[in-house]
């Protein structure tokens, strides 16, 4: 029988353990001639040995030596540990076939009787090495399936990790969005900012934040508007100047930055930053202008502050300069709907609720409160006889004049078309008068265009004066009362004050 097709490349070693010389030297002549490399072993106790050094892809062994049986070698060579599996073939006598029946027990894999043909016996052997062919790719496969396994399982922990990571990244996004969601929806200035800010702490686990911002007035001048977290006293007087290096390096920049960061001739703005705890800048953009900057002090886990932190940081300033400018053009237009045009003065709107608010102080505080109502004597011939625009630079003229003469918080407001209003927290009734007397005089002496037309000769006003507590104790009462006095004032020869408390008393005395 030809062995073509199973001829190995690498051919097959076998191993002959036979106590018998003449069985070893047929054998091995026999199978050299089909190519297989062969070593033999007449004492089946070296087996071990031989085994190991030759490393066979198959044993005969026979099943009858003095030494050591067939049966006690086969159970030797199952015990090692082999790289992989060793097919042992028995050969036995015809007598022998019960110890057969052990030796397969014991590990063997096939056997074949002497004296045996040695066609059978190929087919016996080329059997076993098909097998053990078969067996080895299996091995192989399986260890390949292990290594794909562990690096399935490696691929699976990057991927939990991953997820994981995009987890936080779409937990990150949605507090960010909340944050400019609730930014964007704020329109009142103050709380706007002051929101933000303890937003901005919390979501950045930072010391402290720190918003400045442009003057309304002067847009040279940066000044800080807010800030959270723990107290530095030189932050509240911090201002910077558009000319400063640091705006230099915020309009190249353009971006959120840390302190540290910044180089070459731009270090000498570090010392300053640094000495307020202030680590890092984001500026706040308006088109190509910078409005202002949110700054961040040092991080309160004591951790650098990550990257992905940072550009969030700058998406939330590019919403938060945009938020900023809607509320203050907001309550620039607010002011705008509390101010009369004309004269610069707060509209009769911004009178009747600060009348109201004053009121509710004044009722918790139990402080007093005076009303004057003011009107121009004869305004109507002054406009018959020169005009409307001359009559509107009369109604400036008082405006300003009124502006000059009372305190900060006092309230002047023009309450009609040629009325004004004046409320004085927490102002008696003898200061009031003082007051009021103090402006008739200086409308009285102001030289206004043409005034010799009116009919006193000279333009004048009248003013009616109420005091709460004791003339009234509701704002409707207050202003009707005051109304009153002026009324009084116009029918008794304008020019002049009257309390409405006078009134009384010329009624009791009549
Ligand atoms: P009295 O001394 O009793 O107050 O007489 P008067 O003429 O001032 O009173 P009257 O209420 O009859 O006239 C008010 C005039 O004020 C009518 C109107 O021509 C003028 N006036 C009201 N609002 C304005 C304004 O905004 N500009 C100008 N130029 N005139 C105004
Ligand atoms: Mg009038
Ligand atoms: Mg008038």
């Amino acid at each position: 029988m030809e062995m073509h097709e199973n001829t190995p490349v690498q051919p097959y070693k076998i191993l002959i353990v036979d106590d018998e010389l003449p069985v070893h030297k047929l054998l091995s002549a026999y199978l050299k001639k089909y190519c297989f490399v062969v070593d033999s072993c007449l004492n089946s106790q070296q087996i071990v040995e031989r085994i190991q050094a030759f490393q066979p892809d198959l044993v005969l062994l026979d099943l009858m030596m003095p030494e050591l049986d067939g049966i006690s070698a086969t159970r030797r060579v199952r015990n090692l540990d082999l790289a992989s599996y060793l097919p042992i073939i028995m050969l036995t006598a015809k007598k022998e076939t019960r110890d057969m029946v052990i030796a397969l027990e014991a590990g063997a894999d096939d056997y074949i009787t002497k004296p045996f043909e040695f066609d059978e016996l190929m087919a016996r052997i080329n059997n076993m090495l098909r097998l053990k062919k078969l067996q080895d790719r299996l091995v192989h496969k399986t260890e390949e399936l292990n290594e794909a396994n562990q690096q399935i399982s490696r691929l699976n922990h990057v991927l939990v990790q991953t997820n994981k990571q995009l987890q936080k990244k779409l937990y990150d996004f949605h507090r960010l969005f909340d944050m400019s969601y609730r930014v964007m929806s704020q329109l009142q200035f103050q709380g706007l900012v002051s929101q933000s800010l303890s937003n901005i702490l919390v979501t950045f686990s930072a010391r402290s934040a720190v918003l400045l911002l442009v003057n309304k007035d002067d847009s040279d001048i940066f000044e800080v508007v807010e800030y959270k977290g723990y107290h530095n006293d030189a932050l509240r007087k911090f201002r910077l100047y558009r000319h400063d290096k640091l705006f230099h390096y915020l309009e190249l920049a353009r971006k959120v930055f840390k302190i540290q960061e910044v180089g070459g001739e731009f270090r000498e703005i570090i010392p300053a930053m640094k000495s307020l705890e202030l680590e890092v800048i984001s500026p706040l953009f308006r088109e190509d202008d910078i409005i202002g900057m949110l700054c961040l002090g040092p991080n309160a886990k004591d951790e650098e502050y990550a990257e992905d932190s940072l550009e969030a940081l700058g998406i939330l300033s590019n919403m938060l300069a945009v938020a900023v400018n809607n509320a203050r053009t907001f309550e620039q237009i607010k002011a705008l709907s509390y101010t009369d045009g004309m004269t610069g003065l707060h509209n009769y709107r911004f009178f009747r609720m600060r009348i109201k608010e004053e009121f509710a102080r004044t009722r918790r505080e139990n402080t007093p409160v005076s009303l004057l109502i003011l009107d121009v004597d004869y305004f109507k011939n002054y406009n018959d006889t020169l005009g409307h625009p001359a009559g509107d630079e009369v109604l400036r003229k008082v405006s300003a004049i009124l502006k000059k003469s009372v305190r900060d918080n006092d309230v002047v407001a023009r309450y009609g078309g040629e009325e004004f209003a004046v409320i004085l927290p927490g102002t008696e009734k003898i200061g009031a008068h003082t007051l009021a007397e103090r402006i008739r005089i200086k409308v009285e002496n102001t030289a206004f265009f043409r005034q010799e037309i009116q009919p006193n000769g000279k333009l004048t006003i009248s003013i009616g004066i109420a005091t709460f507590p004791e003339d009234a104790l509701t704002e409707e009462d207050l202003i009707l009362h005051a109304d009153k006095a002026l009324y009084h004032a116009k029918r008794t020869g304008r020019n002049k004050v009257v309390d409405v408390a006078e009134i009384h008393e010329t009624v009791d005395s009549v």
